[in-house]
């Protein structure tokens, strides 16, 4: 039985993550070439790219660490806990599987199936058959339906899905989206690629982000709070002004549209509705400690419920062989929970849970906690999924503003938007533009600067399960 694809669904689903070299305070020069807003994947990719290209750049993080959604914590269970991202997609084209990782960093398949629970029991095979064959025609449905216009992708749904309505609904729209197919774009949905066939990062998908950053000078605690192009860049932070020919700003689209960052002059319109029209969906991991794995789960397995509706959940069991299982609960139903605080939804995952497997599995439940991405301040949400009639929305995020801002993060890809290979390559290739419109570094870029580049062609260590 093969995985759920993330056409079916787009988000399956080191210490707070490892620190790299901090710069003491934001330099007064002026002979920087480039800030770069965020020290998320996005962030992370551009600057490595603008280092390899000997271009003097300043790197600038509002919290307190990097990773931004990408973030691995190992202090809260004693063992890798991501509190984002935590599956690679599409492992064999994405752009972080090609980078070389430190020492030790292991990446392995995820099992390539999934288990539905019907009740007290798993489904039996011809049951999970009609599961997958109706998300096949809910996929082919919207995609049809996209060609003609980009309409809400539940406008497209068959009518006779059936019970497994709520499933389909729950698999193709929260868990992949963060979002109800009501606010998700036919075409963004039928745009973005196959996420299917992951890999799992034993230390955790933030602690293999946080490798690739490694040597990089980043300064933490330093939110870009105005972004002033009327003469240079004068990026200002509360440790003071940067002064720069060009900005790459990787902030989500929901902190650029919550006004966070003041640009002067202002954003154009049709990039401030560009940002509205991407806003980031909800999707939370309830994370809980299960000694001596009390449901028989296999490590890395993933289980949906046949649900009687939006009060649901998927469950990503041991993680990487431990007694970590996550939660997930993500759209309206996960942002109302969120919404309500970490205890009411630790007692979610426990009653839902119990539902499931029976009442004795509260018992088992040692150490819990639970995200709460919304409220995250420099993030405000998940990842973005398209408005209807907003997909074109990302081209618009790709484009520069007056020649000096450039835009990236997951947001601003067309196909693997919501992923951190998306934001990858969206920040090497608004690099690459900043590059472009620089022209070539007088000096050679220094040896360091230049060795994550000489790497990249080779492979992330990839091991059989
Ligand atoms: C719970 C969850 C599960 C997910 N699961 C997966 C998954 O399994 N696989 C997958 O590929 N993707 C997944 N994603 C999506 C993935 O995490 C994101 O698409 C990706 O990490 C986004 O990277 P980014 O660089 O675009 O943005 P971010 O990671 O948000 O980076 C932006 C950075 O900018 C910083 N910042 C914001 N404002 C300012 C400012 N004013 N000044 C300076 N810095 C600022 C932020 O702190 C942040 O560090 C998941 C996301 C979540 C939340």
């Amino acid at each position: 039985m093969p995985r759920l694809s993330r056409r079916s669904f787009l988000a399956a689903s080191a210490a707070l993550v490892a620190r790299p070299a901090v710069g003491a305070g934001v330099p007064a020069s002026t002979a920087i070439d480039v800030v770069i807003v965020g020290a998320g994947a996005a962030g992370i990719a551009a600057a490595r790219r603008i280092a390899a290209s000997g271009r003097k750049f300043v790197l600038i993080e509002a919290a307190d660490h990097i990773g931004g959604r990408c973030i691995t914590d190992t202090h809260t269970f004693g063992v890798p806990y991501d509190r984002g991202a935590h599956s690679i997609h599409m492992p064999d084209v994405n752009p972080v599987t090609k980078l070389t990782a430190r020492r030790g960093i292991e990446v392995y398949p995820a099992p390539a199936s999934q288990k539905v629970r019907i009740g007290r029991r798993y489904a039996r095979e011809g049951e999970l058959e009609d599961f997958l064959a109706l998300q096949g025609r809910a996929n082919r449905a919207i995609a049809d339906a996209a060609r003609k216009g980009d309409v809400a992708c539940a406008q497209a749904l068959p009518n006779d899905l059936g019970e497994w309505r709520p499933s389909v609904e729950f698999v193709l729209g929260p868990y992949g989206c963060g979002k109800e197919l009501t606010q998700v774009s036919a075409v963004d949905f039928t745009k973005s690629a196959e996420r299917n066939a992951d890999a799992i990062c034993r230390q955790g998908f933030g602690t293999l982000i946080a490798s690739f950053a490694e040597g990089l000078a980043v300064k933490l605690s330093t939110p870009a709070t105005t972004i002033d192009t009327r003469r240079d860049v004068a990026v200002e932070t509360p440790k003071g002004k940067i002064t720069a020919r060009a900005v790459i700003v990787t902030a989500s689209t929901n902190v650029i549209a919550s006004g966070a960052i003041k640009f002067t002059p202002e954003l154009p319109k049709r990039q401030v509705d560009a940002f509205a029209k991407l806003s980031l969906g909800s999707y939370d991991h309830i994370a809980l400690e299960l000694s001596d794995n009390p449901l028989g789960f296999e490590s890395d397995d993933l289980v949906f419920e046949k649900s009687a509706d939006s009060h649901t959940a998927a469950i990503l069991a041991n993680v990487s062989g431990t007694p970590l299982c996550l939660i997930e609960v993500a759209g309206t139903f996960g942002r109302d929970l969120a919404a309500h605080g970490e205890a009411a939804m630790v007692n979610f995952a426990a009653d839902w849970l119990a539902g499931l497997y029976g009442s004795d599995v509260k018992k088992a439940i040692k150490r819990s906690h639970a995200t709460r991405w919304n409220n995250e301040p420099w993030a405000l949400g998940a990842f973005s999924a398209a408005a209807p009639g907003g997909q074109g929305a990302r081209r618009i995020l790709m484009e520069p503003v007056q020649n000096a801002i450039w835009f990236a993060g997951e947001a601003a890809h067309e196909t693997v938007w919501g992923t951190v290979g998306g934001a990858w390559e969206s920040g090497e290739r608004a690099a690459d533009a900043v590059l472009r419109r620089l022209g070539p570094a007088k000096e050679p870029p220094p040896a360091d600067a230049s060795a994550p580049s000489k790497r990249r062609a080779q492979r992330v260590r990839a091991e059989p399960r």
